[in-house]
Order: structure tokens, then sequence, then C-alpha cells
């Protein structure tokens, strides 16, 4: 089967690539488990200078990384251009932390003596989505390189040509053959090599279908993962809030990437005191952004990821519709070529509707009206997802009591959900499990290894 490279902003494909071989991907594996073999000796200061090296070239080829992100996915290119930024702000954290995180525990037993070591596992898959195609990667690449454990990365379909310029930065940042290699290969070829015996753990960043399908065949073979699936992030703001301030945070949290991120806001759950002027605020900016090329410094909304998601999107909107939702701004696909549509407002979503508890991806804002922060809250927790979400108010000590009470992996006050290399990252519920980034993410795919240290004249 072929793997097409289309630009969404106008539906053309601008590459075809052919999929990996069986024996090709078998001499993959086989050549990153020889690799392990040496990599989980090499010192870390040499993993580090691995990494620093890709992060330095990530810096250098910004602009062109960036164009080929956007040219694939339609994300804005400035902000393909931060996606860069920030996956060397990873690879240059672990480079720098890894070697404290991973030291020695000295335990302090009731009798002998006792540590806990980290050690690597082995060969890993990751499964990854297009929406941050170097992004993702980093988050999994980087500490796991650190740890000792080589990577296969089975990339989105849809951006092949990040995937590959991927691992020929690793290839020139002297990466040894097998440390990191591309799988060219279809979602379900990825679930069946979970199976492999040399394939030691896997983790995927996408949808609750590939990621059941991927925890059924790990759990079929009892192997480690981690899944970090979709969300449904609350965007509460409270009576006490920064209206103003909220309204130009709801807007950077709905439309960034176009709308299609896993933390993006989605749910829009607003104090009904203050509900109006909130709304009618949104909608006017919302209404008012500029829409088109992703390549063009203006835009402020391009394109979705590409036409199947486009037709995904603005189908949902009419089960909406049909559900008794009303739309009050946009609500179809633009009138013109390429995987666009149209910047939409929806309100009166109630639990019956069939739409009620799936996710947007894509630039569609839902709007609730509670009476209170109770309300706001018992909303907020209502889905079937538990990923991010945000609380505004001015009152930090009101803000951190609501995120207590909120049934996610991340809470943001007065901001949307976000991500930074040192915070950790990852859900709960139909989000998935495991954490990403920071210290925690680092102790994923690693042996805690007991090793307990007696006297030859100790009682037991
Ligand atoms: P997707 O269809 O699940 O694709 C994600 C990856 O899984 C791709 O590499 C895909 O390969 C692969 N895949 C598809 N079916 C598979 C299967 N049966 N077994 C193994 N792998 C399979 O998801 P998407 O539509 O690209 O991404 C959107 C979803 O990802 C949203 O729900 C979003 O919220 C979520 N997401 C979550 C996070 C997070 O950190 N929590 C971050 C980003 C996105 P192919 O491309 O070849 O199909």
């Amino acid at each position: 089967m072929s793997i097409q490279s289309t630009n969404p902003a106008t539906n053309k494909v601008v590459k075809t690539f052919e999929e990996m071989s069986e024996t090709a991907v078998d001499q993959s594996i086989a050549k990153s488990v020889e690799t392990f073999a040496s990599w989980k000796k090499t010192a870390y200061s040499k993993r580090a200078e691995l990494l620093h090296n890709v992060a330095g070239l990530l810096r250098k080829k910004k602009k062109e990384l960036a164009e080929l992100i956007t040219l694939e996915m339609g994300k804005l290119v400035a902000q393909a251009e931060g996606e860069i930024k920030l996956s060397a702000e990873i690879f240059d954290y672990y480079a720098n932390h890894a070697e404290a995180f991973l030291a020695d525990k000295i335990l302090n037993p009731v009798h002998g003596q006792a540590l806990v070591r980290h050690s690597p596992i082995g060969v890993l898959l990751g499964v990854q989505p297009w929406n941050f195609p170097f992004y993702q990667v980093a988050r999994f690449a980087a500490p796991n390189i650190m740890v000792g454990n080589t990577i296969l990365i089975k990339h989105a379909s849809i951006v092949p040509q990040c995937a590959i310029a991927i691992e020929e930065i690793f290839t020139e940042a002297g990466a040894p053959i097998g440390l990191y290699t591309n799988l060219l290969i279809s979602g379900k070829r990825a679930s069946v090599l979970v199976a492999d015996k040399r394939i030691k753990g896997v983790s995927l960043t996408g949808s609750e279908a590939a990621g059941a399908s991927i925890a059924t065949e790990a759990g079929k073979h009892l192997k480690k993962s981690v899944l970090e699936l979709g969300g449904s992030d609350a965007f509460i703001v409270l009576d006490d809030a920064d209206i103003d301030k909220a309204v130009e945070w709801a807007v950077v949290g709905r439309i960034n990437n176009n709308g299609e991120c896993c933390i993006a806001s989605k749910r829009f759950i607003v104090v009904e005191s203050i509900a109006d002027e909130f709304f009618e605020k949104f909608k006017n900016k919302l209404a008012g952004l500029v829409i088109g090329n992703p390549m063009e410094a203006g835009t402020q909304l391009g394109p979705l990821s590409s036409e199947e998601a486009a037709v995904k999107i603005a189908d949902q909107v009419k089960r909406a519709e049909a559900g008794g939702a009303k739309i009050i701004l946009g609500g179809k696909r633009m009138e013109q070529p390429g995987a666009y549509m149209e910047a939409t407002f929806i309100t009166n979503m109630l639990p019956d509707n069939p739409v009620y508890y799936e996710e947007f991806f894509g630039p569609v804002a839902v709007l609730f009206k509670v009476k209170n922060e109770q309300e706001a809250i018992d909303l907020a927790n209502d889905s079937p997802f538990g990923l991010g979400g945000s609380v505004f108010t001015k009152d930090i000590e009101r803000g951190i009591r609501v995120a207590d009470q909120i049934d996610t992996g991340m809470v943001f006050i007065n901001h949307p959900t976000w991500t930074q290399a040192d915070l950790p990252f990852g859900g709960t519920k139909g989000s998935g499990y495991g954490r990403e980034l920071s210290e925690l993410g680092m102790y994923e795919f690693v042996n805690k290894k007991l090793i307990r240290i007696s006297e030859l004249s100790d009682p037991f």
C-alpha cells in the first residue's frame, strides 16, 4: 500500500511513498535489538551529546522543518516554528536532567542496605499522531533514548515527510543505526507489531480506538504501555474572572493548531452572571478570524489536517444540530478548495444530544451556561475524557480548590491547558494512562530494579 503526503490547504497530493515490506520491518527491529546491546552501556554524557546535537539541528533547520509541518498537516507556519523550538527544548531538557533523574535511589530498609537502580528495558514502539509531528516524537524519544532504550517510530500516515525528516536529523546528529528508526507502515500493522517478542514496550498518542487496539495487544502479550488519547477539556469561567483576558485565552485555547489539539479548550462552561458578556465577546472574536493559507503570516485559522478530518467535524456539527444544539456562528465547510471549516459556535448542547460526549477536533466551541461553581465542576466532570482543563478566577485559592475537584490529569488556572518540557503531561479516564515529559515521564519504560545488600553474617 502507498502512503500519501497531501497538502490540506489544497487537498493536492505532494508526494507518495511505498509502505515498508515485512522483511524491512523485521530487519529494522533486529537492528534496534542489536543497537540496544551497546546503547544501554553508553555513558549518559554520550547520550546527552547526541540529544544536544538533535536539538541544535532542529534549531538550525527550524524554518524548513516548520514549512514541512505546515505543508503536510496545515498548522500555521508560525505555530509550526514554535513546535520545532519546543521540541528542541525537550531534547535539551532530557540531555541536561536525565542522569540526575535516573541516579540510584538509596533506600533505608529495616534490614540490610538497598537501592533502586533505573535500567532500560529494550526496544520500544512509539505510535504517533499527526497534530504535532515533531513535538509528539520528541516527548517520547528524548527520555527513552537517555534511559538507554532504542526507538521504533510508527508515525501518522499523513505526515510521512516529517517522519522521514526526524529520522534524518538523528542520523545527521550522529545516532548509531538502529537507535531511532522510522517505520513507514499503517496503523493496523503497528498493533500487530506489539506481539513481537523483541519489542518490550509501546506508547501511543492518538484516538481511543487506536489506543484500545494497542492496549489490547499489549495486555495480551504482557507489555508495558502508555496511552495519551483524546480530550474534551472544560474551560471554566467563574463569576470573578477577568472576562476580557478569559475571552482572549478562550480563542487561543480553542483555535491553536487549527483546533486540532488533544488539550484544546473544547467545552466553555461559564457562570450565568457573566455568561452573556463572555459569549458575545468570544463569538465576535471567532467571527473576525482571518481564515486562509497557513503559510501566510496574517492567517489566524488554517485548514484542518486532511479532507477526512474536515468532513468528520462538519458531519459532527450537523449531527449536533439534528440532536437539538443551536449553531450560533459558522457550522459549515468553507466554499473554497482545501480542508477548511468555519470557526463555529454551538449552544444548547444537552446530555441527550448524540454528540454530547464526543470530542470536537477542530475549530468548534461548545458553550454551556451554569448557575454556580459546583454546577461548573459537575459539568466539567460529565465527560468520558480526563485530559486537561482550565479555571478562570481572580482568586487563586478558589482556582486550586476547583482544580482539585476536576477529574483530569492536568488543570491550568487562568490559562488553557498547555505543555512545556519540565511539566508532566497525561490524562485519566478515557484520555489514557501514564505520563510523558518532566521527571515523571522518564520512568515509564524503566526497570526500577531493587538491589539489596546483606553482609554474610546478617539474618534476614
Ligand atoms: P489516530 O487515528 O488514532 O492516529 C494516531 C496514530 O495511531 C497514527 O500513527 C495512526 O496510524 C495510528 N493508528 C491508527 N489506528 C491504529 C491501530 N488500530 N493500531 C495502532 N495504531 C493505529 O488519531 P488521530 O486522528 O491521528 O489523532 C487525533 C486523536 O489523537 C484525538 O483524539 C486527539 O485528542 C488525540 N491526541 C492525544 C494527545 C495526548 O497527548 N493525549 C495528543 C495528540 C492527539 P495511521 O495514521 O497510519 O492511521
